[in-house]
């Protein structure tokens, strides 16, 4: 219903506003939240951009505030800034308490700009607890269809004719500080259709930047015949062990970090192949696996141009005659029917 979702949409509003002024304006806000954004190097400018906030290590900070301003519990609970307590009798005064407490406030924006909800970071690391909570799935967030920064980025992802994908909120606003505003994030889970057709709205360009550790490659990996057989065209960089696009370019630099996307981006199936060429050595079932595999990925590409160029660009990686690809996958089409 409209009105429920209209209503959601308020409290998730404030609910932002309040997180942004408990950030700048509380002596925690600052001395913890402000600082910790500092130390990682995102500047004040950048934190106003994204709208990034401070919940404080409190029961109730938000919740009891947010009551007396007038938002209904209702609401609180279906957005999930609040919740409210198994246990508590119906006097109880503390009966609703908050999910964010004490975290950095990321809010996620729709692409009208509209805060949906929220990923939350903890601040040190502490394996007692989830490293980021996001908001609860609702009618106003479906996390498998929201791009983090998506909203910022339309405009840049239109003019560069390109969508780099990252896994992460810091990646998103790290690389925006370096001048880079064409990035999303797919905030660690693998790439859904509705993700995609999201993209494909601004771009058919997408370039996967994902961390350089086993996670993030096989995360890659993943999701991407997905992107293929929407007539998509996936490129991808990958970072040097340890390091995510946030950490590499404060590392590097941004004019380095330009350079080296620039220098090592490569088409998606020239990438598989290489990678799986590295782990066969010389075991020819485990070549003839990889040579299907492969042959499976061209054939989610529905352009028969574009197949017939990874085609001939594979046959030369994989050292094996154009025609064996090719009838490969001709068989393929067939028991498809
Ligand atoms: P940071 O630099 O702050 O450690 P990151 O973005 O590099 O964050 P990763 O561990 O690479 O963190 O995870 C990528 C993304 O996956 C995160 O930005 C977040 O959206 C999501 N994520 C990570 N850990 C969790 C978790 N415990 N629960 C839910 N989502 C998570
Ligand atoms: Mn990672
Ligand atoms: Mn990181
Ligand atoms: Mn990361």
């Amino acid at each position: 219903e409209q009105s429920e979702k209209d209503s959601m949409l308020v409290v998730t509003n404030y609910a932002s506003q309040y997180y942004t002024d408990q950030l700048w304006n509380s002596e925690d806000g600052k001395s913890i939240g402000l600082s910790y954004f500092k130390e990682r190097g995102f500047r004040e400018e950048t934190i106003k951009k994204f709208e990034l906030g401070y919940s404080h290590d409190q029961w109730d900070g938000f919740t009891k505030n947010a009551i007396e301003k007038g938002y209904k519990t209702e609401f609180l609970t279906k957005t999930g800034l609040s919740i409210e307590r198994d246990n508590a009798n119906e006097n109880s005064e503390k009966k609703f308490f908050d999910r964010f407490r004490g975290r950095v406030m990321f809010p996620i924006h729709n692409v009208a700009g509209r805060v949906t909800a929220f990923g939350a970071r903890i601040l040190k690391a502490d394996k007692t607890q989830a490293k980021y909570l996001n908001s609860i799935e609702s009618v106003i967030y479906h996390k498998s269809k929201i791009l983090y920064g998506l909203f910022q980025a339309k405009q840049a992802i239109r003019k560069e004719e390109e969508c780099l994908l990252v896994e992460g909120y810091t990646d998103v606003i790290s690389l925006h500080q370096s001048g880079v505003e064409n990035v999303v994030a797919s905030s660690g889970t693998s790439l859904t259709e509705d993700q995609i057709k999201l993209v494909k709205r601004y771009t058919p360009n997408i370039t996967i930047l994902y961390d350089g550790d086993a996670a993030g490659l096989k995360a890659s990996l993943r999701g991407v015949d997905l992107i293929l057989q929407q007539d998509m065209n996936v490129s991808i960089v990958v970072f040097p062990q340890g390091e995510d696009p946030d950490s590499y370019v404060q590392k590097i630099g941004p004019t380095a970090f330009k350079d080296y996307i620039k220098s090592n981006k490569k088409d998606f199936i020239s990438f598989k192949t290489e990678i799986s060429l590295k782990e066969i050595g010389n075991d020819p079932i485990k070549r003839a696996e990889v040579i299907k595999d492969i042959v499976e990925s061209i054939s989610k590409v529905p352009d028969a141009i574009k197949r017939s160029v990874f085609f001939r660009e594979c046959s030369k990686l994989l050292e094996i005659d154009e025609q064996i690809l090719i009838s490969e996958y001709n068989k393929k089409a067939i028991q498809k029917g």
